[in-house]
């Protein structure tokens, strides 16, 4: 076992896969057949993953067909979502046929930029200043510097925030289609050795969680990171009594009283009902990066009584997705991504417009079943 336990990272062989598993069997006295069952090569799987011994499945099906208007996601679309949780599929797919009776959702990516923050020990004021100052007059070397990392990243902005001898510095950086973790790590990686040599800073940590990666961040949920989108729907007074069986009235107060001043007092990042379901759902179907789910999660959802009529809204500062790059190279994530149309290039705006429309319909269905006193009858029905 001890042989067996060094790193080996890259290019490991299904046989690589089987011989671990077995060696892991021995230890645990276990017996892990249904682990050893798995459909994707091994040996791309090893950018994925170290110490490789097989796959946990988690089911999958989907919800839908929802209407898109988006800017990038247009027409009709079934999304794959993958969960154990039983009644989510159910309540999403009632909040998006309720969505289509509302002509659909508009949806918009308004923002999009992913961030890094190293923090670095400076002689203290006067220094961090000096050292703001530098990068200030040397953006266009810095860029330079990011070019040599990556085809794709391009720096886009600087922000400073000096703390005492500490000086935090967010860089932020167009991705392309990546969701850009490993790109802007590698770039800031490299503008960081040239402030060094040029300020005398000393960067102690590429990530000084201003950035915020896999945080409940505040900085994330009011200046956005990765994408930042709005979706919305307006529902005939009709629909919502014939298809949600509650009334606008009891809807938008439900809204009010559980979303915002529930998590108001509770003191929530955000204020929604279970956002981070629909994330969740979508980015383990998809190859997004699981951990992404808590900065999503910060979402705010509106609701307004427009002369009967119910409108929603989401807004999602912090969409962290991709269409290439990470979980989305694993064969049956692209084919979720290709479902929706997703796979590849000039997509990742499209993703997250599609992210955005399913929180939207989980919202709808699940803010809607707490106003009508249906929400425990139907996880009795549907989830146990
Ligand atoms: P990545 O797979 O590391 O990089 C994306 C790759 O795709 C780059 O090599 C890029 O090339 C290439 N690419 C090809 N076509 C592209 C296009 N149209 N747009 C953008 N890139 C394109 O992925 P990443 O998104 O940077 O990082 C995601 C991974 O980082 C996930 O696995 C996640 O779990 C992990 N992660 C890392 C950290 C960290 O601190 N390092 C933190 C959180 C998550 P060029 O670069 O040459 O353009």
């Amino acid at each position: 076992m001890e042989e067996k336990r060094g790193l080996k990272n890259r290019g490991y062989s299904h046989s690589d896969v089987d011989e671990r598993r077995k060696a892991v069997e021995e230890f645990t006295g276990t017996n892990l057949e249904s682990i050893s069952k798995y459909c994707f090569d091994s040996e791309e799987a090893s950018k994925n993953i170290e110490n490789m011994i097989g796959a946990t499945q988690i089911p999958l099906g989907f919800a839908g067909p929802v209407l898109i208007r988006g800017d990038h996601a247009k027409g009709e679309f079934i999304i794959p979502l993958a969960t154990t949780e039983g009644a989510l599929l159910a309540s999403i797919s009632r909040g998006m046929s309720v969505i289509n009776a509302g002509g659909g959702a508009r949806v918009k990516v308004f923002q999009d930029g992913m961030t890094r923050a190293p923090v670095f020990r400076t002689d203290g004021i006067d220094h961090c200043m000096q050292v703001i100052e530098w990068i200030e007059s040397n953006t266009g070397l810095l860029s330079s510097v990011v070019d040599t990392t990556t085809n794709h990243g391009k720096l886009s902005s600087v922000e400073y925030f000096p703390a005492g001898r500490n000086l935090f510095i967010r860089f932020t950086y167009a991705t392309g289609d990546a969701m850009g973790m490993n790109m802007a790590t590698i770039a800031t990686e490299a503008i960081c050795k040239e402030i060094e040599e040029h300020t005398g800073a000393v960067m102690v940590s590429v990530s000084g969680n201003m950035c915020s990666d896999k945080k409940a961040a505040a900085i994330n949920m009011i200046k956005g990171r990765g994408k930042s989108v709005l979706a919305e729907v307006l529902i005939p007074k009709e629909a919502v009594e014939s298809k949600l069986h509650a009334t606008t009235e009891s809807i938008v107060e439900t809204n009010v009283r559980k979303n915002l001043v529930g998590s108001s007092l509770s003191v929530t990042m955000g204020a929604n009902a279970h956002a981070a379901n629909m994330i969740a759902a979508l980015y383990i179907a998809t190859g997004q990066d699981p951990a992404q789910v808590v900065s999503g999660s910060m979402t705010t959802t509106v609701c307004e009584n427009i002369n009967g009529d119910l409108y929603i809204s989401v807004r999602m500062p912090t969409v962290e997705v991709g269409t290439v790059g990470g979980g989305t190279r694993l064969p049956t994530q692209r084919e979720a991504l290709d479902m929706i149309g997703c796979l590849g290039n000039d997509k990742a705006k499209k993703l997250a417009e599609i992210v955005a429309v399913t929180v939207l319909a989980g919202e709808l269905s699940t803010i809607s079943a707490q106003a009508a006193g249906h929400l425990g009858k139907a996880h009795k029905e549907l989830g146990r």
